[in-house]
């Protein structure tokens, strides 16, 4: 057996379990309620017995995380932060923040498809019709269905209000629907999800307040997907393209009324900044677990001042970044209109952590950090686009800028 071997991440669930239970920290468990711990130690559970055995294997073949994702779903832990009359749980997001810390420290990939199926559910919960909620919504929770949310187009993202899907509405008899057209790309869950929430415009001279969000049923006609993209990390999570030649949706799945779609976008983003800064602090405590046992195997329990000195380091960053995060989605529990600002620094720091912790992680493993069975240099790649989704970074402090400078009216 090669060292290199010797040192692969292969810890069995109750290792796992007590490994992390090692790098927990008193001063953010404190944030958590009873419930919500308990739900984090649930979770811990099946994280170690389900997506630690199979992460590696995930990211080498790029094979969907299906069978962790069901593992999660068929605990009902999927549905945390949906009400129970749709098979959700009623949980805070502070403990939905804890839930994909964990998840994600157990498989990057499995996470996004699990934020997925909130970001997709969100929307329908918020604004779909009795109808369309009741054939949609059980399904995402349950993990029966996946969901997709569709934003990104081929030329708009960050300037999410310049997207040019259109929907145009028809009424033939009496029969009212939209056609929609136009195309889709870089989302998540996209090559096989069975409900999509698609934003698109119904008159692109109206800017934001044309836009407006439908529930695109996988099966329908005129709806076509890409190859999924062949990515740099979150190899177990597929993301594609989706083109949309004339799909005929039926009024009844248009999400609110026409001109709603900017504002439940803007609602739907803090719930998904909450899932990438979660993801970021999950990728920085598994990179900090793994660099710990294999450091552990590398130089006994006293561990050279330097490499003490950079754990530390890591260690107070973690801490740090998830009581931003608990804080944050603790005031998201609290108010339904938390600051820009907050929710984008939340963003951005926790995700910059995932990638710092990763690279440092590497650091202080010398060439051991470059080695595949060990994790690390997963944690690198993976981190990478938590930094990029959901509102680059960049974009997260010009949020930041202009939340800084609103609060300086009137004052100088
Ligand atoms: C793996 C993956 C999964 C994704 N999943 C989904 C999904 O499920 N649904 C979905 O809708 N989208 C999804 N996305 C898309 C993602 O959210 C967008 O790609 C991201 O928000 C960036 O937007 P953009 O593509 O328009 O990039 P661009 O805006 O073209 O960004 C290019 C560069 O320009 C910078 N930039 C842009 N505007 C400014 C500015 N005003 N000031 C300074 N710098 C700026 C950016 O920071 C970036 O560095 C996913 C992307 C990836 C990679």
């Amino acid at each position: 057996m090669t060292r290199a071997e010797m040192l692969a991440f292969e810890p069995k669930p109750d290792e796992y379990v007590a490994l992390a239970r090692a790098v927990d920290e008193s001063a953010s468990d404190a944030l958590l309620d009873e419930r919500e711990r308990a739900l984090r130690d649930q979770i811990r559970e099946v994280v170690a017995a389900e997506l630690v055995p199979r992460a590696a294997e995930t990211d080498r073949t790029h094979s969907f995380a299906i069978e962790g994702f069901t593992a999660l779903a068929e605990r009902g832990l999927v549905g945390l932060i949906f009400p129970k009359r749709w098979g959700g749980t009623e949980d805070s997001n502070v403990a939905y923040a804890a839930a994909v810390e964990e998840i994600t420290a157990g498989c990057p990939a499995t996470s996004l498809i699990y934020v997925t199926q909130m970001h997709a559910g969100y929307p329908i919960w918020r604004a779909a019709s009795e109808t369309v909620a009741t054939r949609y919504l059980p399904g995402i929770i349950d993990g029966s269905i996946f969901g997709s949310l569709g934003i990104t187009e081929p030329d708009a993202g960050s300037d999410a209000a310049s997207l040019r899907t259109r929907a145009t509405a028809t009424d033939d008899g009496g029969r009212q629907s939209y056609v929609l057209s136009g195309s889709k790309t870089f989302i998540t869950t996209g090559d096989r999800a069975d409900a999509i929430v698609c934003f698109a415009t119904v008159d692109p001279a109206l800017g934001r307040r044309g836009i407006t969000a439908f529930l695109v049923d996988g099966t329908a006609e005129g709806l076509t997907r890409g190859r999924p993209f062949d990515k740099m990390g979150m190899h177990g999570s597929s993301t594609a393209e989706l083109f949309l030649s004339g799909v005929e949706v039926p009024a009844e799945n248009r999400l609110g009324d026409e001109g709603d779609g900017w504002s439940l976008l803007m609602t739907s983003v803090i719930k998904s900044r909450i899932s990438a800064a979660a993801q970021g602090v999950g990728i920085a405590r598994a990179a900090y677990q793994m660099a710990l046992h294999a450091l552990r195997a590398i130089h006994g329990s006293k561990l050279p001042d330097e490499v003490t000195f950079a754990l530390a380091e890591m260690r107070g960053e973690i801490l740090r970044g998830r009581l931003l995060l608990f804080a944050v989605a603790r005031e998201v529990d609290r108010s339904a209109s938390p600051s820009a600002g907050e929710i984008a620094m939340m963003k951005q720091s926790c995700t910059d952590l995932g990638w710092r912790v990763s690279v440092e992680a590497a650091r202080i493993l010398g060439p051991f950090g470059d080695v595949a069975g060990l994790g690390v240099e997963r944690c690198i790649r993976d981190s990478k686009v938590t930094q990029i989704y959901d509102g680059t970074n960049e974009v997260q402090r010009l949020l930041i800028g202009r939340d800084t400078t609103r609060g300086l009216e009137g004052v100088l």
